[in-house]
């Protein structure tokens, strides 16, 4: 028995006392310890009614049997069931494949890649927070990865850890529902390393961005070492309070920016060499030419040469090469997001529900998110004036007045273009 079912015994033991042989068997046979800490017990119970019983009735006898035990006030907490096992972050894997050594390093991120690596080995780093930016599929969460994975190589008693700015985001949600925002703080501020990726997140989420700051603070005083990365700057960041973007900005940024042919090709090469595939050269010059904003993009059209010769067997020419790539320009330009997402994500920055957002309330709050979101589904999709009005139950010249409402504010509001941004950011970031 574990120490904290050996504790549960020891209280139905000394509760026994004063409860009948039949309320115990009926009330107590199911329930376990799921967690006991310094300041509460957690009980398991899937049983609605015999939660309600428990902590109805029979919570003042736990109470007592904690002190008599312990001579100490415990906080006792219900359960229905564990919470789920958090995801790793990255796509499933634990990006163990994303280290230094596979970093094609070229001008457009030599800077960022040189500072990740001194802040992974040297301890306490020089460049704290080191703030990692630049577009989608650039290479920053695996630079942050490979922190990791050099850190545990040069200091395998550190404790790194590593989250996405959503992840962060939604545990402190939970945590904070679940009344655990101890546990959840001392998670974050219990380590020597914190990378947390795609923080532009966080901004104008003021619970989220409060937490952020105060763990932070923690650390840096500490001396522990922290990364951000995110799709931006600090100062692009409309929705971000100064007091955090004046911290955020107080380390090291580091961009990395669209790479240039030679770096390209050379990611290229060193893709394909993972793959054990040899490909001519005019093969991945074809490609570093036509692909030319997004590393992941370069990876995904290796990895599609790789199948189609796994397939089709024999050697990739270039006349092949030029057709399985059209084929991959098609599936990309074909992407567009859904309304529904444009909304939710819309809905989510101002946070309110989606429902509020599609309905009939005028309250300015919600009838300016209503208008943003018309203007990005307008621009992010091919729909017509008279879809959009669809969507929301109005007609075409209502939308027309919103669409002009929120060109007025770009012009008028100086960080309003930062704030469509944002949230179009966020749209194309969904399930990223
Ligand atoms: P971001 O986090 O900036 O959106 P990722 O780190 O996820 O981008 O990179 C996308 C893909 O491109 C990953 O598979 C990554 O390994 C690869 N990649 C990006 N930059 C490089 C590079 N310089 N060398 C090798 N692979 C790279
Ligand atoms: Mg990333």
């Amino acid at each position: 028995m574990d120490a904290n079912q050996e504790i549960w015994q020891h209280i139905k033991e000394i509760v026994s006392k004063d409860v009948s042989g039949t309320s115990m068997d009926t009330w107590f046979n199911t329930a376990q310890v799921y967690e006991f800490t310094a300041e509460r017990l957690v009980i398991l119970e899937p049983s609605s009614l015999k939660r309600s019983i428990l902590s109805s009735r029979f919570l003042p006898n736990i109470k007592a049997a904690l002190q008599e035990l312990l001579s100490a006030d415990y906080e006792v907490a219900f359960i229905e069931k564990k919470p789920e096992e958090k995801e790793k972050p990255g796509q499933g894997q634990d990006g163990d494949d994303y280290t230094f050594d596979n970093f094609v390093v070229g001008p457009s991120n030599r800077f960022a890649y040189a500072a990740a690596k001194a802040v992974a080995q040297s301890q306490p780093s020089q460049y704290n927070p080191l703030y990692i930016h630049g577009p989608s599929g650039l290479g920053k969460t695996h630079l942050l990865y490979a922190i990791r994975h050099e850190a545990g190589k040069m200091h395998p008693e550190f404790k790194v850890v590593l989250a996405r700015g959503a992840d962060f985001m939604n545990e402190l949600i939970l945590a904070i529902q679940n009344g655990r925002k101890e546990e959840f703080r001392i998670k974050y501020r219990d380590c020597d390393m914190l990378l947390i990726d795609d923080i532009q997140i966080i901004a104008g989420k003021q619970s989220t961005e409060e937490e952020i700051f105060q763990i932070f603070n923690t650390l840096f005083e500490a001396r522990k070492t922290i990364v951000f990365t995110s799709d931006r700057p600090p100062q692009e960041m409309a929705l971000l309070s100064d007091r955090i973007r004046s911290r955020l900005s107080m380390g090291l940024l580091a961009d990395i920016s669209t790479p240039d042919f030679e770096t390209r090709a050379a990611i290229v090469l060193n893709k394909s060499q993972q793959l054990n595939m040899n490909l001519s050269m005019d093969v991945v010059n074809y490609i570093a030419d036509n692909i030319t904003s997004n590393v992941r993009q370069l990876e995904g059209a290796v990895k599609k040469i790789h199948a189609h010769r796994e397939l089709m067997g024999g050697e990739v020419s270039l006349s092949n090469v030029s057709e399985i790539l059209k084929d991959m320009y098609r599936e990309k330009t074909a992407y567009v997001p859904t309304p529904d997402d444009i909304i939710d994500e819309t809905a989510k920055y101002y946070g309110i529900s989606p429902k509020d957002l599609r309905g009939k309330s005028r309250t300015r709050e919600v009838a300016q998110a209503r208008h943003i979101a018309m203007y990005l589904i307008r621009q992010l999709t091919n729909l017509s004036l008279q879809d959009v009005g669809r969507i929301f139950d109005r007609d075409h010249t209502t939308v027309l007045n919103s669409l002009s409402n929120v060109e007025a504010r770009i012009s008028r509001e100086k960080d309003f273009n930062l704030v469509l941004k944002d949230i179009t950011s966020n749209i194309n970031s969904r399930d990223d």
